[in-house]
């Protein structure tokens, strides 16, 4: 079924690296990691698991500001934004949200101001990614109100307020989900290719944690511009599935379109399993806390509570119900999120325990 390329002197790869250097050029970046981010064979855990061979695309490894996927999109915007002489980042999530720390130390490290915006209330003590904020000397804005939409608006007040005092702000949608951010994710579509050619590694499936949807939308791109045989196995951790497949198909559509590319992507481009958010974004779930134990203690690989546990959590119990009896080789994006692991008591580990704040 596959028609992935083989290495050497073969036409589609020839073409495809002529695309990969195509859209490179296309697409701006202030790079701030170290690329390409280990790609490693999970030994242990795939004997354990005995249906498939498993890779980690150590994206929680990307050497800035604690690191994660959200550094890609960043890198783009960051781009985009000091072409604008941008001095003021804003953007917003929750509290804990890696996209937010990941931003305030991408505008630490080009001089620029950020502002936070958090929906609900201050929260009462001041640990993991919001301490992090804290440290980076990032501004906070709280919405209070509980409804994270409440941050969408909010960024924009805040962005005009800013204009109002002669800053020039450059506002970053709720969790980095733009169609800037998503070119971001492209060249982790790229960078992966061009890795698995290096090891000889002909994956069948990537493995996704879906929050917002900008990554998501970013591999689906990519991989439809290099016609890669590639299936996604996302997981959503935030909202229901049909809304998170608009989103994502939304978005690609729009980053596409910065590419100069007419291409329409639909829902239907992008199916995403349900059942693992828990009691809901941002909860552990027993679930969770399992396949974290599992792959910890396999690998020494920590995956995060909130995106790629929950994630590991579907796709080990769609292996269990032989839902990928076609896929052999198969790729995890740890995406990050690490500082989650310093938040509460994290009795949300201990057995017996189902969810905590
Ligand atoms: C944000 C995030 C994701 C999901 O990325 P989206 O672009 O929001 O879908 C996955 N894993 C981690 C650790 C994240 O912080």
């Amino acid at each position: 079924m596959t028609d992935f390329s083989p290495v050497t002197a073969d036409d589609r790869f020839a073409s495809r690296q002529a695309l990969i250097d195509r859209y490179t050029n296309l697409i701006p970046r202030h790079i701030l990691g170290h690329y390409p981010t280990p790609l490693l064979y999970a030994n242990r855990l795939s004997k354990e698991l005995g249906k498939v061979e498993l890779w980690f695309k150590r994206d929680d490894l990307i050497s800035f500001g604690f690191g994660g996927n959200k550094i890609r999109g960043l890198e783009v915007m960051l781009a985009d934004a000091l072409s604008q002489n941008a001095d003021w980042l804003v953007t917003g999530a929750g509290a804990q949200s890696n996209h937010v720390r990941a931003t305030a130390a991408v505008a630490a490290h080009a001089g620029l101001n950020c502002t936070a915006v958090y929906w609900g209330k201050p929260p009462a003590s001041v640990d993991g990614n919001f301490r992090l904020c804290k440290m980076l000397n990032a501004h906070f804005h709280f919405t209070h109100d509980d409804d994270r939409a409440s941050v969408d608006s909010h960024i924009l007040l805040v962005a005009d307020k800013l204009r109002q005092q002669g800053r020039q702000p450059y506002p970053i949608p709720r969790g980095g989900a733009c169609a800037m951010g998503v070119l971001g994710h492209v060249l982790a579509v790229f960078e992966l290719y061009r890795q698995c050619l290096d090891q000889g590694l002909e994956p069948d499936a990537i493995v996704l944690a879906v929050g917002s949807g900008g990554t998501y939308a970013g591999w689906l791109l990519g991989i439809r511009l290099l016609n890669l045989p590639w299936k996604m196995l996302c997981y959503t951790v935030s909202r229901e599935p049909e809304q998170v497949s608009q989103q994502v198909a939304g978005l690609a559509t729009e980053a596409a379109a910065l590419l100069k590319l007419d291409w329409t992507f639909s829902a239907n481009d992008a199916p995403i399993y349900g059942g693992f958010i828990g009691q809901g974004y941002g909860i552990p779930s027993s679930e969770a806390a399992a396949a974290i134990k599992r792959v910890g203690r396999a690998e020494g690989i920590l995956l995060d509570p909130v995106y790629t546990g929950k994630a590991m959590a579907g796709f080990l119990s769609g292996l269990q119900n032989n839902y990928f009896e076609s896929y052999k080789k198969i790729v995890f994006i740890h995406t990050g999120g690490e500082p989650a692991f310093f938040v509460g008591t994290g009795d949300w580990l201990d057995d017996g325990h189902t969810a905590s704040e």
